[in-house]
């Protein structure tokens, strides 16, 4: 295949490693690609001569998002639910009405494979088109091996059919199905541990636990991490949403790569994550979709020097949202992130919590996954929100999403 240069790039904007990773801008770039992969990036006026030369008209270049931690494959929505919240009940008395997550389990345990085919597809279409090109996706709404496995199923079809790169994780230890009620340590027993191995044959490439009091126990999960690493699989956990009950702490010492949430951790959590390498992934559209206030102290972890990730949580209760840069821009209003962290988080050190090295940045070698905004300064896709600005998302030189926009109108922020 011969060497394609993009131009009509108003500005690309990349994290490039300088000590700790910071964001480069180009004013009017070229960006050169080949086999999928970039060949080189800088001003238009430095290119390379090539023949071939696609005009992405004038917005700006990002490198594609990886969102690091989605839910992506259930059943239904629990749009019924908002009504209930609106006039007082908790999640406790919706769970108890029969609502909430167990909702979920019940729908997806009842679709078929091919149902919830088309139910995920749809899902990564919507993440293409707002620049997302890389997502971690786990399991958890089936609660029992049959439909556990089901979904890592659907996620290899997903990977097979789709032009995003699915990263699968096992997650049966999202919650007690209610045949197991009280008895938790028979369900982990029984399906959670069983699982790991054919969870492994099904192409998932970590486990991951809901680790929280009331829910699974530190022990559940040094378990677990156990049955991981004799599969030869990561380790990533939900840890600290509702308190801070030590779990940064216990996700450091298991050398999970991810600790996730984190919304309660305090400075001791922050410290043992400071001293490991376990990931902190911090997901602010759950504490918003949940209705509370206390949103994981991000400030007080970049400044311990931490590789701090934003992801979504992607899932149909406390965060309906497959949108990363809404995200980005809830981060940046609640989390006392700045546009250039919010952008470091979605992307290069959202992949290298994942393990992938070949993505996350605009450089010669790294796989040509990028995306096209409409607007004129990187830091605006931070800035809007609620309103879709993506244009165009291309995967391996190859474009997946192209929006439609009349080149007469001025993008948001222009001034004809
Ligand atoms: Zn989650």
């Amino acid at each position: 295949m011969s060497a394609t240069l993009f131009v009509g790039i108003g500005e690309l904007a990349t994290p490039v490693q300088s000590g700790s990773w910071e964001v480069r801008t180009v004013r009017d770039a070229g960006l050169m690609v080949e086999d999928g992969t970039v060949r080189w990036v800088g001003p238009r006026a430095d290119a390379p001569a090539t023949a071939d030369t696609v005009d992405l008209g004038g917005g700006v270049v990002l490198p594609g998002f990886v969102d690091a931690h989605t839910h992506l494959a259930f059943a239904g929505h629990r749009a019924d639910e908002l009504a209930m919240r609106a006039a007082g009940m908790d999640f406790a008395a919706i769970a108890a009405g029969g609502g909430g997550i167990r909702k979920t389990v019940r729908h997806t345990r009842a679709a078929s494979e091919r149902e919830l085919l088309e139910a995920v597809s749809g899902r990564a279409r919507r993440m293409l088109a707002n620049g997302t090109t890389t997502a971690e996706v786990k399991t958890g709404y089936g609660l029992d091996q049959e439909t556990e496995q089901r979904l890592l199923a659907v996620y290899a079809s997903l990977a097979a059919a789709s032009p995003l790169t699915v990263v699968p994780t096992y997650l049966a230890a999202h919650a007690v199905p209610p045949e197991y009620d009280g008895k938790r340590g028979a369900y982990l027993e029984e399906v959670v541990l069983p699982g790991v191995a054919p969870a492994a044959a099904l192409g998932a490439r970590a486990v991951d636990m809901f680790v929280e009091q009331g829910y699974f126990q530190a022990d559940d999960a040094r378990r677990l991490a156990e049955a991981a690493r004799a599969h030869g699989l990561g380790l990533r956990l939900h840890v600290d949403q509702l308190g801070d009950h030590g779990g940064a702490a216990l996700a450091a010492e298991l050398g999970a790569a991810s600790a996730d949430h984190l919304e309660h951790t305090g400075p001791e959590g922050i410290a043992a994550l400071a001293s490991s390498r376990t990931v902190p992934v911090l997901l602010p559209a759950s504490v918003l979709g949940l209705g509370l206030q206390r949103y994981p102290d991000a400030r007080a972890m970049i400044d311990r020097g931490l590789p701090v990730v934003l992801a979504t949580d992607f899932n149909p209760g406390s965060s309906p949202t497959l949108s990363v840069p809404f995200v980005m821009a809830l981060a940046t209003r609640t989390m006392r992130m700045t546009p250039d962290e919010a952008l470091v988080a979605t992307t290069v050190n959202a992949a290298q919590s994942l393990g992938l090295a070949d993505r996350g940045t605009l450089a010669p070698g790294q796989r040509a996954d990028f995306t096209v905004w409409d607007c004129t300064d990187y830091r605006e896709v931070a800035c809007w929100f609620g309103f879709e600005l993506c244009s165009r998302t291309v995967i391996e030189s190859r474009t997946v999403h192209l929006a439609r926009r009349d080149p007469q109108d001025p993008r948001p922020g222009e001034t004809a």
